[in-house]
């Protein structure tokens, strides 16, 4: 844990005080964190784990997502990958390559402690090891229960808290819908194309298989819709297996759900914010989370400290702006992705033999194109996919598990 160099103003009522308290100690947190030191803010940030903790992740950055940081992740880079290779359906498969870094892989335990040790240089309290049980409104500001019995207070707080954590539950927020995956890690690196990131698209409805190769050791993974839960196990072993992988050897094999928000529901409750997995920011196309925890904490950090300072009378501003800057990407990943699974193997020739579409989805993974720009350079034709991504958005609703497609 690392100790408050500076003890927190007390309050009225005997508690510790500070302006912000960030509930969570991941991407998502550590980023609002770091952000609101940044503004000068005063802000407690805590973990019920104790750091170094990992969590289950692929540790994938997509250049995309390390673009959003001010400063680099070199020092918790595994591998830089410059290529994908796919197969379908547990196929031979096909790999390109791009000339320009595509992702870097991490693992999670170094990557948020990395961030975590970012947020208190700039001058972040980071408790970590402290569980928090509960959360309460205290008049404009909040109150925050810990495990040990202790309390803190503060005018508002960033519920960063990922997919578990206590905060929609405590705040009435509205339930999310879920994927699902399985990960391990296996010693060694995958037979076929080491340096790059490999995907088995086809095999599971709603999801993929993935090769994360890190340094000296391979993470691999199955997802999809929650109707595949009980069949991830065999998965993950017949993928495994089909890659050279010795299903007895995976290490560490642990589930974990990625929550996808639905676009009418809130992302504040009153002084509180919701980021990252917490809010279900997660892109329901590729199941990648990390970027949209940087960015939502962003965005939430900023809006945090014009509220702080009087410049606005709630913290409303950080809904409207997910809603424009994240909403419509995420909306059009859902398009793509009832497309996707409604038929696969069309998208899977597109990849490997139109440069063109490959390289736009280069250029995506880096963050010089989006979804929404890719739809809008279909012209006309992009009324098309929404008629078809709404007829099988049917389909999803049919075959998920979901409540909503
Ligand atoms: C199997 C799997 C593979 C994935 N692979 C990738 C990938 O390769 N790339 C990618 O971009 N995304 C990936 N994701 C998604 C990604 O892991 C998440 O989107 C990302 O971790 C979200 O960050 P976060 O900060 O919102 O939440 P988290 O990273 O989940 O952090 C939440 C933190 O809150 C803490 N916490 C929870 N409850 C409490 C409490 N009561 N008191 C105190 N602290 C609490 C937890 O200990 C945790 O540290 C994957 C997800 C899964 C499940």
């Amino acid at each position: 844990m690392t100790v408050p160099d500076v003890a927190p103003p007390v309050s009225q009522d005997g508690l510790p005080h500070y302006d912000v308290i960030v509930l969570g100690a991941g991407p998502g947190g550590s980023t609002a964190a770091l952000r609101l030191a940044q503004h000068g803010v005063r802000v407690l940030l805590v973990d019920r784990e104790r750091f170094p903790r990992s969590k289950p992740c692929g540790g994938g950055v997509l250049v995309a997502a390390a673009a959003r940081l001010s400063f680099s992740l070199h020092a918790v880079s595994q591998r830089v990958v410059y290529g994908f290779r796919v197969t379908y359906k547990r196929d031979a498969g096909f790999a390109h390559t791009y000339p320009e870094p595509l992702a870097i892989m991490t693992r999670r335990r170094d990557l948020d402690t990395f961030l975590a040790d970012q947020a208190a240089t700039a001058g972040a309290t980071f408790a970590d090891g402290r569980a928090v049980s509960a959360i309460h409104r205290n008049g404009a500001g909040m109150i925050v229960d810990f495990h040990d019995g202790e309390r803190a207070v503060a005018a508002a707080l960033v519920a960063a808290d990922g997919a578990n954590g206590v905060s929609r539950r405590a705040l009435d927020m509205p339930v999310l819908d879920r994927a699902v995956a399985l990960e391990a890690n296996s010693p060694g690196l995958p037979r076929h194309a080491p340096d790059h990131v490999s995907l088995d698209l086809g095999s599971l409805p709603g999801g993929y298989g993935w090769l994360f190769p890190k340094d000296g050791h391979t993470n691999i993974g199955v997802g999809g819709w929650p109707v595949v839960g009980p069949q991830l196990k065999t998965h993950l072993a017949a993928y495994a297996a089909s890659e050279g992988l010795s299903p007895a050897q995976l290490e560490d094999v642990r589930g974990y759900t990625l929550p996808l928000r639905r676009f009418d529901e809130p992302l504040t409750r009153g002084p509180v914010v919701f980021v990252g997995d917490a809010a279900g920011l997660i892109d329901p196309l590729s199941g990648e989370g990390i970027h949209n925890a940087f960015y939502s904490a962003q965005l939430a950090a900023d809006e945090i400290a014009r509220y702080l300072s009087g410049d606005v009378p709630d913290l409303r501003g950080y809904e409207h702006a997910v809603r424009r800057q994240i909403d419509p990407e995420l909306a059009v990943a859902r398009q793509l992705q009832a497309l996707f699974h409604q038929r696969p193997w069309p998208y899977v020739r597109l990849l490997r033999h139109s440069g063109r579409f490959w390289r736009s989805f280069c250029r995506t993974v880096r963050g010089e194109a989006t979804y929404v720009g890719f739809k809008g350079r279909l012209g006309p034709a992009a009324s098309l996919v929404d008629v078809a991504a709404a007829f099988a958005a049917r389909g999803v609703a049919q075959r998920s598990g979901w409540s909503h497609p």
